[in-house]
């Protein structure tokens, strides 16, 4: 008897100074890791099938290399951990996959093409995304490729959503409410049909709170609102972006205080949101041990933000059934949790404080009419159950 075994997925999950990546055999993570400071001091760390630390990719002695260079050497160690079986798929995390994309797709060189015009809409992020894209199509033509979007949840949003109320031709023109971190939201919809499938064709609004932060109004398994929009600077503070802001504040740093676009971009993506105000940190882990009172402030502003922004999706959905919370600041920091559910509690929201310390997947009372509750994103996960899902088509 032969046993057949699931195929092998890479994942890449590129971004401008760190490149993760896992290689996925079935819903089991064979390989994964991480290399942090691409481009200024790489260093790189790995985890075998049971989580513990393995040797990572020897990134030898280059002091900035890029993430094209690291594709080759994480390819080869992959394969020499992995017992030299074949790959069937590589599939990556895009940002922005525009207007046309709602689902994932197969790489080719057009579908390239059509993603380098898209990188005006997301500078700072589509570049990275693709130029692995480009390497491993380059190292190795013959190995299928996949795209997945962070923007292609929200396609179902309805045109009221998406729309600014600029100009029409604007919103033609695709100047309009995309919204991000669509791959974590469709693994929490998929964990929910799983773990509370009641929820799953409820009204859920689920929190998604790591260095990125957004909030997204799902119902029965479909977004419907969010709080990213053009860019993944709006919506919600976050470690180190301004989120919602007037935009009569960006007119007034270029009127009157002179700042050029270079400096902007340097204030609303880097220097505001917790690290800004806080002037401690945007790692809420620091902000929640500092005893500054601006730490205090910051971490205040940031749960009385999310919870307005709660409300707000609650009232897309016409009314609420969950929250849940996910990503780093959402799985692991108890007290903020606990302050927004407790803003939460006019909408019927009811925190059980000793299950929230525990950090238990359920952290509402029996009876409280809104359940709260924790669930942990697996963003590469998705892309490598997309990967296996579009390659088989
Ligand atoms: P990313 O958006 O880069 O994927 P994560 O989802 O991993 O980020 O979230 C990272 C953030 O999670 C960190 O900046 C930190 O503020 C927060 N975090 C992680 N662990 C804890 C913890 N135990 N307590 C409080 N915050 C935490």
């Amino acid at each position: 008897m032969t046993l057949t075994r699931e195929p092998l997925i890479g994942v890449l999950n590129a971004g401008s100074s760190s490149l993760k990546f896992g290689f996925y055999e079935g819903e089991t993570r064979l390989l994964g890791g991480e290399v942090e400071g691409v481009g200024i001091s790489p260093k790189a760390r790995a985890v075998g099938p049971d989580g513990a630390a393995i040797a990572p990719p020897p990134l030898g002695d280059a002091p900035a290399s890029n993430s094209s260079e690291l594709l080759s050497v994480i390819m080869s160690w992959a394969r020499e951990r992995l017992g030299g079986r074949r790959l069937a798929a590589l599939g990556h995390r895009v940002v922005h996959g525009g207007l046309r994309h709602s689902r994932p797709v197969r790489v080719t060189p057009e579908l390239l093409a059509e993603l380098d015009a898209l990188v005006p809409l997301a500078p700072l992020h589509e570049p990275h995304n693709l130029a692995p894209i480009r390497m491993a199509l380059r190292l190795e033509p013959d190995l299928p490729q996949v795209a997945c979007f962070d923007t292609a949840f929200h396609r179902s949003a309805p045109e009221i959503e998406q729309a600014f109320a600029l100009p029409y031709s604007l919103f033609e023109e695709g100047v309009r409410r995309y919204g991000f971190h669509g791959l974590s939201y469709e693994y929490i919809a998929a964990a929910l049909r799983v773990r509370a499938p009641e929820l799953a064709d409820g009204r859920v609004v689920v929190a998604h709170l790591g260095n990125g932060c957004s909030a997204c109004a799902i119902k029965a398994g479909v977004s419907v609102a969010t709080t990213m929009g053009f860019t993944a600077l709006d919506g919600l503070p976050m470690g180190t972006r301004c989120g919602e802001l007037d935009p009569g504040v960006v007119l007034h740093l270029i009127q009157q205080k002179k700042m050029s676009a270079e400096a902007l971009v340097d204030l609303l993506y880097r220097r505001s949101g917790m690290v800004g105000l806080s002037g401690v940190s945007s790692d809420f882990r620091e902000l929640l041990a500092s005893s500054d009172p601006r730490a205090k402030f910051a971490v205040e502003l940031f749960c009385y933000r999310v919870a307005r922004h709660v409300a707000s999706l609650a009232a897309a959905l016409g009314g609420l059934d969950a929250v849940v919370f996910t990503a780093g600041v959402g799985e692991n920091a108890a007290p903020v949790r606990a302050a927004i559910c407790r803003a939460c509690a006019w909408l019927g929201l009811d925190l059980d404080e000793a299950a929230n310390r525990d950090h238990r997947p359920w952290i509402s009372t029996p009876s409280s009419r809104v359940k709260a509750l924790v669930i942990a994103t697996d963003e590469n996960l998705m892309i490598a159950r997309h990967t296996r899902a579009v390659i088989a088509l």
